[in-house]
């Protein structure tokens, strides 16, 4: 099928926390945590909702394409009709990621991306053998690989060893698993550093949420009264977030601007789904450095895509799913 037919494609990335993350529920009280974190309703996992990573990357896109503040934010237009987006077929932010009704135009765009909830790949974790990188074949599915397991109070790993091993407080057998290939195969795919690719280790999907929940970041601040600049009287408060070294997969599904039109004009900032993938790309740099979530200017957020942008090649699809 060639490119002008397909109705869209999804690509996968992978990405690195340089520092703790923490998205919030919004102010959630729960046992000794003032500020709890989003997680999946099934496997109590952590994660940060496609709505976040969809909000923070337009606006990162709208800095890299000097569209910003104007085609960022939710477009609503000022009192008196200036201001938002600008919506037109040819502005790469708009037509990527939607606009809301203007002041002139006959309605919205949904726009071109759409961005699923970022999931916890890998989890780092303390044992005596030093840091380790713990996933499970739940987590590893978020990634399109399919690996499962016998012993669900195993851990397993490539190559040969039948020794104990701690994680954490807990200690388990070692076993080795006869498809470790295939799940290697996948971390390559996601451009996972060699240091990291050794030390992985699997486990059941309920041992992982035990893992992770309970070595999450749990920090203790104080809040600042902007007016004063001083800690505000009682007001010491914690939070929690994924610590630094968690590796987080999405997808990004691009729907072909071939089958859109916008005010009836054909879509001209990008032509494939490969150049939708492109232009989000373009704003990977700015999650490095500026980050995701909540805390930022408590130094917490940053994520390094693993994934380098490659130049759109149209040959080089991603998988195609009609
Ligand atoms: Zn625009």
């Amino acid at each position: 099928m060639t490119t002008d037919k397909k109705s869209f494609e999804t690509f996968t990335f992978s990405g690195m926390a340089l520092d703790p993350i923490h998205v919030g529920t919004g102010g959630t009280r729960l046992g000794r945590v003032d500020n709890t974190i989003v997680r999946d309703p099934v496997t109590k996992i952590p994660k940060i909702p496609g709505s976040s990573l969809a909000g923070v990357m337009r606006a990162y896109t709208a800095m890299a394409k000097g569209k910003y503040p104007t085609c960022a934010g939710l477009g609503q237009p000022e009192h008196g009709g200036a201001g938002g987006h600008c919506g037109q077929a040819d502005c790469p932010v708009c037509t990527v990621f939607g606009f809301a009704r203007g002041k002139d135009s006959d309605g919205g765009f949904a726009g071109l991306a759409g961005f699923s909830d970022m999931h916890v790949l890998l989890f780092p974790v303390a044992s005596q053998l030093g840091p380790q990188w713990v996933t499970s074949p739940g987590a590893m599915r978020f990634a399109g690989a399919d690996i499962s397991i016998t012993n669900e109070n195993a851990v397993y790993q490539g190559a040969g060893s039948d020794h104990l091993l701690n994680l954490g407080w807990l200690m388990l057998s070692v076993e080795n698993h006869d498809k470790w290939d295939s799940l290697k195969t996948k971390l390559n795919e996601l451009k996972l550093p060699d240091y990291m690719k050794s030390k992985v280790l699997l486990v059941s999907d309920k041992l992982f949420a035990h893992i992770v929940n309970s070595n999450l970041e749990v920090r203790t601040s104080v809040a600042i009264d902007p007016a004063t600049g001083s800690a505000v009287e009682g007001a010491l408060f914690t939070y929690e977030a994924l610590p630094r070294g968690t590796v987080l997969v999405w997808e990004m599904t691009c729907r072909n601007p071939k089958h859109f039109k916008i005010n009836g004009n054909d879509v001209t900032a990008v032509k494939s789904p490969e150049k939708v993938r492109d232009v989000v790309a373009d704003a990977h740099p700015y999650l490095e450095n500026f980050g995701i979530g909540g805390m930022g200017s408590r130094g917490m957020g940053r994520l390094h895509v693993l994934q380098s942008k490659e130049p759109a090649d149209e040959d080089k699809s991603g998988k195609e799913v009609s």
